[in-house]
């Protein structure tokens, strides 16, 4: 009889375990927490606007890529996807616009208007792009193999040069005040992010390698459920699994919230690695590094740690698809101070709100502690998220958009116990290990993760990762399964 595969949760990494597991000849049952699939994969429906929680940019949409051909296997693609043409945008407080468009001709006019001084900084950042496009080194040291990178390698030892600054060193370089305090801030607002990763990421929109699914992160999530369940695997939503069960060093099955008891021949966990690990299988498999891993994230602050969204009545079709507002003044919004506002709008997307409105979403840094202890008393809590709002409302009046607040028509301010709540995870969306993110670990690490002392049993997703990519952690899945099936000496099918 076939082998028996039983998956805890179906985000990115459970969905994907699934599908590959079903592809290889194991029966699978996929047991969620929540009434959906997708985990952090999320959006809703509030109002008839559609607020996304997740998709800034999806990796992986270019046709015949090593990225596009794992959304292939997985269902998500050939899909209908919109282009956006710029990557993000920042605005000055006088109104001045920055916006880093993908069409490397266009942005490098576009900055030479804004800042002429600057031409041999600009062309050296713009043309930079189309050298990294040369390679698809991503995809390549995900899916592909050792030769290929291997190719690269004399390539990229010419984009070396790349690889020393991050955002702000390089954008030290500008003379323009505007640029030097904009550049810093185009991967979500992450100063000291490596130069090299913005230039690789940009040079894939330019490729085509980065749009938008239409039909927003839920859409997404629902095309890997569909193609899971026509391979024949069986998902059970609202099934919550309290324990993982042993038996002589070997994961035999789970157990439900509801007490029942479901056996297999190997357990996969999707779920939040601490959970897993401490609470799911009592911390009896466990070694001094992955304790280590264990503790609380090393940061209490995070990007995104708040959103406010807001359905208006207002056609953001000419709008940026994400704008970095840079204040005149330092506010202090959600416990955290800033002096820039970073938000998504989706005029690109004409499904994404009624005809002629709109939606924008503001991404606040905050702490997950502040919000953790406001949660404990319901009302406090409410209330701060409405002062919140207001705040950003007011921020919002009075830089690109006068006349928002009569146009509002939805507020929703989901925050790090929202996540917590519909994800079961331990500190929000931060589930994965407590350690600093590395590009290698997500270039070329194993995908997967096992337990010392125990056998038929993997984590996958973000704990596994430590990476926050949607591509990275449905990988981690394929990986899992082909880990599986080299243990039994099978080889491993993807189609
Ligand atoms: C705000 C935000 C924006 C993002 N933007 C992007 C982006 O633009 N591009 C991109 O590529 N990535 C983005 N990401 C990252 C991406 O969404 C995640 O990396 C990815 O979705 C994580 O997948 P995962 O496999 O770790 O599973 P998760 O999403 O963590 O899902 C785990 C699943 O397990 C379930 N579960 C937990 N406990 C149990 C239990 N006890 N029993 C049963 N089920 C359980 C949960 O309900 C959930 O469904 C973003 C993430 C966030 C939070």
């Amino acid at each position: 009889m076939d082998k028996e595969i039983t998956i805890i949760g179906s985000g990115m990494g459970g969905l994907a375990s699934g599908i590959y597991a079903r592809l290889n000849g194991y029966r699978a049952t996929i047991f969620e927490q929540h009434a959906l699939p997708g985990g952090q994969c999320a959006s809703w429906k509030r109002k008839g606007y559609t607020l996304d929680g997740c998709i800034h940019h999806l990796m992986g949409c270019e046709p015949g890529s090593r990225l596009y051909t794992l959304w292939e296997e997985l269902g998500v693609m050939p899909r209908e996807l919109a282009a956006t043409k710029e990557c993000v945008s920042v605005a000055s407080p006088e109104g001045r616009m920055f916006l880093d468009y993908y069409d490397t001709e266009a942005l490098e006019q576009h900055l030479k208007d804004l800042s002429p001084r600057d031409a041999s900084t600009i062309e050296q950042y713009a043309r930079a792009i189309p050298r990294f496009a040369r390679y698809d080194l991503m995809g390549e040291a995900m899916m592909g193999t050792r030769t290929g990178l291997l190719k690269m390698l004399p390539g990229l030892l010419g984009l070396a040069k790349w690889f020393r600054p991050n955002m702000e060193q390089f954008a030290g370089r500008f003379r323009d005040p505007f640029l030097r305090r904009a550049f810093p801030l185009l991967e979500y607002s992450i100063k000291d992010m490596p130069f090299f990763m913005h230039l690789a990421k940009h040079a894939y929109g330019y490729r085509g390698g980065i749009e938008w699914p239409v039909g927003a992160s839920i859409g997404l999530a629902r095309s890997m459920e569909k193609r899971f369940l026509e391979l024949g695997g069986e998902v059970h939503y609202r099934s919550g699994v309290e324990r993982v069960l042993t038996e002589g060093g070997k994961a035999t099955g789970v157990i439900l919230e509801d007490g029942s008891e479901h056996r297999s021949d190997i357990v996969i966990s999707n779920a939040d690695g601490r959970k897993t690990i401490i609470g799911m299988l009592g911390g009896r498999f466990i070694n001094e590094s992955i304790r280590k891993f264990c503790r609380p994230p090393l940061d209490d602050e995070t990007p995104w740690a708040v959103h406010v969204f807001l359905g208006v009545a207002r056609d953001l079709s000419d709008e940026p698809s994400a704008l970095v507002q840079l204040l005149e003044e330092p506010v202090t919004i959600a416990g955290h101070m800033t002096d820039s506002l970073e938000m998504q709008m989706y005029g690109f997307d004409p499904t994404i709100a009624p005809q002629g409105k709109g939606v924008i979403k503001v991404e606040l840094v905050s702490s997950y502690s502040k919000w953790k202890e406001l949660y404990s008393d319901k009302k406090r809590y409410d209330w701060e998220k409405e002062r919140v709002a207001e705040q950003v409302i007011d921020v919002l009046e009075s830089t690109h958009f006068p006349g928002i607040r009569g146009q509002i028509e939805v507020v929703d301010v989901p925050t790090m116990m929202t996540w917590e709540r519909f994800m079961g995870g331990s500190y929000g969306f931060m589930t994965g290990p407590a350690k600093k993110f590395s590009p290698m670990d997500m270039f070329f690490g194993k995908g997967y993760s096992t337990l010392p002392g125990l056998s038929n049993f993997y984590l996958v997703g973000t704990w596994a990762t430590a990476t926050g990519a949607l591509f990275a952690n449905a990988r981690s899945g394929r990986r899992a399964i082909q880990a599986a099936c080299e243990s039994e000496g099978k080889s491993f099918v993807s189609r």
